[in-house]
């Protein structure tokens, strides 16, 4: 692995890089090798509580002075020099997160257009004038809120840091960022550019930890103003009641089912590479994956075939080797996933990718798995599954296929395939869920598109000028002059 350009083992808190207060270290595992790759820092509660009074002690300093514009320039020079950096960020990526090079490298890519489309916005939000009663003005201020609190997890770092962080900087906020313990390097890479680019003190904050010590820590906070959480459906509903508490807004990215639905008379040839990519991209620890591929009775077998062909063909190992699959994160999620596994008998299985033989014993390899004639209701339609693997099911009209689109706790993102105008319309309605495509699946994709759950898999929007408006507060100013 290249050697990172910061140190990996400290917190960045008030534009420093400090030793965590306790002293205490975690270890970082190379998913593609099993390897220890090095150490990140375990910080506690005292580490958050330094790094909110240093958010909060920003807000009142150089900071929250600077006019908007030159926050904007600020965060696309960034932009910039992430891209400077788009390789190396990469390789840190690939070796923290066991992702593909190419995949890994894509994420560096997004993190920059985060902050081109942020920077670019950030003089570009205004408030209103609002016509009212004879003798008054009455305006609108769009401000921060103030301390914002960032959780993220392992599977997306840079892209979840741009579209969280990005935003929040922008609209002026001072962030106090705690990537997940499993994947580290690049939310510290992320701090070492900002801190090259002159950011001020304090204005962005990152103390790594695990989740019960830093994450609860600072979920909690009595000095944060906003939380923004990406993560699991059980520790989202934590960090709600830990906001609920303090009376804080809270956003939540959380889980998905998402399905892609297949008519008869859609263009196979074009859907085909979305409807696999969109299941193994980053081995499936996708929160937008789509794992439920609902199909039409008349082409049901011909596109178990076909999708069964692209399967057979997926080879799987090493993340430098860059192939179409790497490593799960971790010996326990390849246990969580090889579990659901077990749920589908020998039949349900159509097809498997392949683990390349230069795949180290010690890497958390699984061959994706294609599953056919799921039943809509079974565990494996339902539950998100976080692995490559994808359930078929059969459908037979177009309200069925609704009916079964729309029947999972979740509600995150879904594809339509139909070259049936109307249909693709009624279609974009009916389907609960945050975001829909048609013709085309965007896992992941699209800065500039607003991006977010409902039902389980989360409320509040991020990505896009949405979250600009979630990352401010309105204030209403009514002058009476006579
Ligand atoms: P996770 O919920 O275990 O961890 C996410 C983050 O929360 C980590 O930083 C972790 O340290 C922290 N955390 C854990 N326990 C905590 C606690 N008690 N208090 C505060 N913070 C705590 O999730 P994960 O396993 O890392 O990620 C996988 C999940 O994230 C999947 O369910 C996936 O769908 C979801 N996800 C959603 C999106 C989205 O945008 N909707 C994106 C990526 C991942």
């Amino acid at each position: 692995m290249i050697k990172p350009w910061f140190e990996t083992d400290k917190c960045f808190i008030n534009g420093e890089w400090v030793a965590p207060l306790s002293g205490e270290k975690l270890p970082l595992e190379d998913p593609s090798t099993g390897a220890e790759i090095g150490h990140i820092a375990r910080g506690k509660k005292d580490d958050v509580d330094a790094a909110v009074a240093a958010a909060e002690a920003a807000m009142k300093g150089e900071w929250g002075r600077m006019p908007a514009f030159e926050r904007g320039r600020l965060l696309t020079k960034i932009g910039r020099m992430v891209l400077e950096r788009v390789d190396e960020l990469a390789e840190l990526e690939a070796h923290d997160v066991g992702k593909p090079l190419k995949q890994a490298r894509n994420d560096a890519v997004a993190l920059a257009r985060y902050m081109e489309f942020y920077g670019g916005a950030a003089d570009k939000i205004h408030g209103e004038t609002i016509p009212y009663l004879d003798g008054y003005t009455v305006y609108t201020l769009r401000e921060p809120h103030g301390v914002t609190g960032h959780i993220v997890p392992w599977n997306y770092p840079m892209q979840i840091i741009g579209r969280s962080v990005g935003a929040a900087l922008t609209m002026g906020n001072a962030a106090v960022l705690k990537p997940a313990e499993e994947a580290c390097l690049t939310a510290l890479a992320f701090a070492a550019i900002c801190e090259e680019a002159g950011m001020p003190r304090g204005a962005l904050n990152v103390v790594p930890g695990l989740g019960e010590e830093a994450g609860a820590a600072l979920s909690s906070h009595p000095g944060i103003n906003h939380i923004s959480f990406t993560g699991s459906v059980g520790v989202g509903m934590l960090i709600q009641q830990a906001a609920a508490k303090n009376v804080v807004p809270v956003t939540l990215e959380l889980g998905g089912k998402s399905p892609q639905v297949v008519f008869a008379d859609a263009d196979l040839e074009k859907a085909l590479p979305f409807l696999v990519n969109a299941g193994i991209q980053n081995a499936g620890q996708t929160c937008s994956a789509s794992s439920r591929i609902l199909v039409q009775k008349d082409i049901y077998r011909d596109v178990i075939a076909r999708m069964s062909e692209r399967y057979r063909a997926l080879k799987v190992g090493p993340a430098m080797e860059d192939l179409d699959v790497g490593p799960l994160i971790s010996a326990r999620q390849k246990e969580i996933v090889s579990g659901f596994l077990d749920f589908a008998d020998e039949n349900g299985i159509a097809a498997r990718g392949e683990i390349v033989g230069s795949a180290p014993a010690g890497g958390h390899y699984l061959a994706p798995a294609l599953l056919a004639d799921i039943d809509p209701n079974h565990k494996l339609a339902q539950d998100e599954i976080f692995g490559p693997v994808q359930a078929v099911i059969p459908f037979e009209t177009e309200e069925d296929a609704v009916a079964i689109a729309n029947g999972t706790d979740y509600g995150l993102v879904a594809g339509v395939w139909t070259r049936d105008g109307a249909r693709q319309m009624r279609l974009a309605k009916a389907i609960r869920t945050g975001q829909v495509f048609i013709n085309n699946y965007g896992a992941g994709g699209g800065v500039e598109l607003p991006f977010g759950g409902i039902g389980k898999s989360g409320h509040g929007r991020e990505k896009g000028f949405e979250a600009l408006y979630g990352f401010s507060v309105l204030k209403t100013v009514a002058a009476l002059h006579g």
